[in-house]
């Protein structure tokens, strides 16, 4: 009776397994279809200037949007998109469609714009020559943009990837910037920060102390990181930010950045043109 429980196990596992990749095959197929058919669209999340509390920039997070269905975050696509090489076309739009979006946000605001890069994409030669060209064709200048990595792009298993360092260090030549996303999330070693081409950190969100009780251990570690990328002379964003409280904790801690549902959540092109001319409005207010 054990040895059929187990075979019957089996089947069934082998029957998920085949569901799921079937599964996959047709978002793989769907996903082809949303770039052509325009399906996919960018919501902005605002940066906020943890010193005057204004929005310097916003993160550009993209969403699927399939006709007559639920909007799809981007955890159920981008993974896929990675391994279909899809992230590729993909990811190029993103980057033209929000330097676009930004452009005139910055020409009146000064608002800088970070989106976020797949391995993938620095794998390919021809990416720097992509963003070059998507600043030259929205008129955003290459200081007001920021590429997100995450520790992993640069370093595999212990060695850098020289495709991708040569491919930031030219366009950090240009006055692009880059931040490294989800850190300490990784395993990086710490010399790589010194030893890299990168210009922020975003402190991932597991990082925040959590609401309510004190917690001394978390305070530690986001001090720890702030004071060692202050030390390295690299900017620092705290992702994530809920609560007042972890402001006021970013804000003693010298944090020069913050993003998360404490300020906003990502929202559509509209309605961030609408907080940053309200953010710039403030400000001229008060000065
Ligand atoms: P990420 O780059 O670390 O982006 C931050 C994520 O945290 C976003 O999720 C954002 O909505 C969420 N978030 C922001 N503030 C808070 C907060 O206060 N609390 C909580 N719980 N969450 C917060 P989202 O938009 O679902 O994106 C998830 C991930 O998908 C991103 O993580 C990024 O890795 C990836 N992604 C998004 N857009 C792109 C893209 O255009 N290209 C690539 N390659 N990846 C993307
Ligand atoms: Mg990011
Ligand atoms: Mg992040
Ligand atoms: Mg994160």
């Amino acid at each position: 009776a054990a040895k059929e429980a187990g075979r019957n196990q089996m089947v069934l596992f082998d029957e998920e397994l085949r569901a799921k990749r079937l599964q996959a095959a047709q978002t793989v197929e769907r996903l082809r279809d949303a770039i052509t058919r325009d399906e996919f669209l960018v919501f902005y999340q605002p940066l906020i200037r943890l010193t005057d509390e204004r929005i310097t920039g916003v993160e550009a997070l993209i969403r699927w949007q399939p006709p007559g269905e639920k909007m799809v975050p981007p955890d159920r696509f981008i993974g896929i998109s990675e391994d279909s090489g899809l992230i590729v076309p993909i990811g190029a739009w993103v980057l033209r469609e929000s330097c676009r979006a930004v452009a005139g946000w910055h020409r009146r605001h000064g608002t800088v714009v970070s989106v976020n890069v797949s391995p993938r994409q620095l794998r390919e030669p021809d990416f720097g020559m992509m963003v070059l060209d998507a600043l030259r064709t929205s008129g955003l200048p290459p200081q007001a943009l920021i590429l997100e990595i995450t520790e992993g792009v640069l370093v595999n298993s212990g060695t850098v990837t020289e495709q991708a360092i040569s491919h930031l260090s030219m366009l950090r030549g240009h006055g692009i910037k880059v931040a490294i996303d989800d850190f300490g999330t990784g395993y990086s070693s710490l010399a790589y920060l010194r030893d890299l081409p990168i210009d922020n950190v975003k402190i991932d969100r597991s990082f925040m102390p959590a609401p309510g009780a004190p917690d001394p251990a978390a305070r530690t570690l986001v001090k720890a990181i702030i004071d060692l990328a202050a030390g390295l002379r690299l900017g620092t964003i705290a992702e994530g930010v809920e609560t007042a409280e972890q402001v006021a904790l970013l804000q003693e801690l010298g944090c020069e950045r913050a993003q998360g549902f404490f300020y906003s959540r990502p929202v559509p092109e509209p309605d961030a043109a609408r907080l940053i001319l309200e953010s710039a409005d403030a400000a001229e207010q008060r000065a």
